[in-house]
């Protein structure tokens, strides 16, 4: 069709199209009812489309479909149109509806001298690019530089994350966290760094963003529970007073096999339940409080604590603390780094300790760069203090206490 097209002048456009949630179904309803799913998807896109047109399952929940003649204009509306039908579909399993979206990347064709297989990653591009921009939306291709050197970036790094994975090229750092007034250190906060193959390491403001929006990030979630409760499970054999604390990423909460995997790992690890901890940034928890608070107490009802990551980031923090089954709050840094010169970030501290422990809660702050904030945290009562001063992120657990110069 390309080489008939390039050469009697005909415009086409080729559709690419992946469901936004089809992996939540399929995991919580059901291979039957994915199956299901997949069919009435696929009728509906035969029905909306002209008999000239050709529509395709490429695999799993991706179809394409090639509009032989037509212009943008048609082709978008088309989209809008795939966009709007499938939309209508809706499962319901016992008393819950699941609404059905996709994400549509569009490529009109011929384009200078693209081949086949050039057009078709530019379709898959520019359908990554839908989906960044939100569920049930298309988003037609186009050659700017800059969107195509983002697009190349991000494809890149899901490679190179999905080789991480497949090779084992993910490591752990542990940065500990004291307890102020006793000025020993129980905890370390597990953070994730990836090793490429010429060896440089990379941090999570890399690739956790492009994780989240490629759909990898349950993968990495489910490769740091796996690394980190093995790592407790071996500190508990040695008889190391300490506890990890698991960052856990803004998708868990509707993530369907992660309690399942954690009760595996810690029967099978043997691990001590009591010394997990578990961060989830209170944005995360916020947005979607339903999901955050079943997981929450799901995991506790194993022993397990939370910790409110990135606390005080969020809108109306102080009303959601109420509503969470959190154990500890994690002042976010931003109210910390300054701490010593800003009396607005004094009040705030102040008050959420206050808070934190009228809730019987413990508090946590973050970022704590020098003496004179540590000496402040103290004076307002915060039970944790976690930052450069007290010890940088390492590969290696400290041999004795925290030296604070
Ligand atoms: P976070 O959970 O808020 O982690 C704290 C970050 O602040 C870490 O950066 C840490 O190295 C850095 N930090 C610690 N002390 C100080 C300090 O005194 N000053 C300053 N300026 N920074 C300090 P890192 O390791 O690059 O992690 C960045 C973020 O990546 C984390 O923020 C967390 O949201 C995410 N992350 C890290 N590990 C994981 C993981 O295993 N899974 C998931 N899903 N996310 C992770
Ligand atoms: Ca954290
Ligand atoms: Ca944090």
């Amino acid at each position: 069709m390309l080489d008939l097209s390039a050469r009697f002048g005909h415009h086409g456009t080729l559709l690419f199209l992946d469901l936004d949630q089809f992996k939540d179904i399929n995991d919580s309803c059901g291979h039957k009812i994915g199956d299901n799913l997949l069919k009435q998807v696929a009728q509906t896109l035969l029905d909306i489309s002209r008999a000239t047109d050709i529509v395709a399952r490429l695999g799993g929940d991706e179809f394409a479909i090639l509009l032989p003649e037509t212009t943008d204009i048609g082709a978008a509306q088309f989209a809008n149109k795939v966009c709007q039908s499938i939309n209508q579909i809706t499962m319901q399993v016992k008393d819950v509806y699941y609404k059905i979206s996709a994400s549509i990347g569009l490529v009109s064709f011929p384009q200078s001298d693209l081949t086949v297989d050039e057009l078709i990653s530019n379709a898959d591009l520019a359908m990554y690019q839908s989906k960044a921009k939100g569920k049930n939306t298309w988003h037609q291709f186009a050659l700017d530089d800059k969107t195509r050197d983002q697009l190349e970036s991000r494809v890149l790094w899901k490679n190179k994350i999905e080789a991480a994975l497949a090779h084992n090229r993910f490591i752990f750092h542990y940065q500990p966290i004291m307890d102020i007034r006793t000025r020993t250190v129980s905890h370390y906060e597990v953070l994730i760094r990836m090793q490429d193959d010429d060896g440089t390491i990379h941090y999570p403001d890399s690739f956790i963003q492009i994780a989240e929006q490629t759909g990898l990030i349950h993968d990495i979630d489910h490769h740091v529970l796996q690394q980190s409760i093995e790592k407790q499970a071996q500190l508990d054999k040695q008889g190391a007073d300490i506890s990890l604390s698991i960052n856990l990423s803004g998708h868990a909460a509707d993530d369907h096999l992660l309690v399942p995997l954690i009760k595996r790992l810690l029967k099978e690890s043997q691990a001590n339940p009591e010394h997990l901890i578990f961060e989830l940034t209170e944005t995360a928890a916020v947005a979607d409080i339903k999901h955050a608070k079943h997981m929450m107490t799901q995991l506790k009802m194993l022993g397990c604590r939370f910790s409110l990551d990135d606390f005080g980031t969020g809108f109306a923090s102080f009303h959601y603390l109420r509503e969470l089954p959190v154990d500890i709050v994690k002042i976010d840094g931003s109210f910390i780094r300054d701490l010593a010169h800003n009396p607005d970030d004094q009040l705030f501290v102040k008050a959420l300790v206050d808070v934190a422990r009228g809730m019987g809660k413990k508090t946590i702050a973050e970022f704590v760069e020098n003496a004179e904030i540590l000496a402040l945290l103290h004076a307002f009562g915060v039970d944790y203090a976690q930052g450069y001063y007290i010890g940088r992120p390492e590969p290696h657990f400290l041999t004795g206490p925290p030296i604070l110069t």
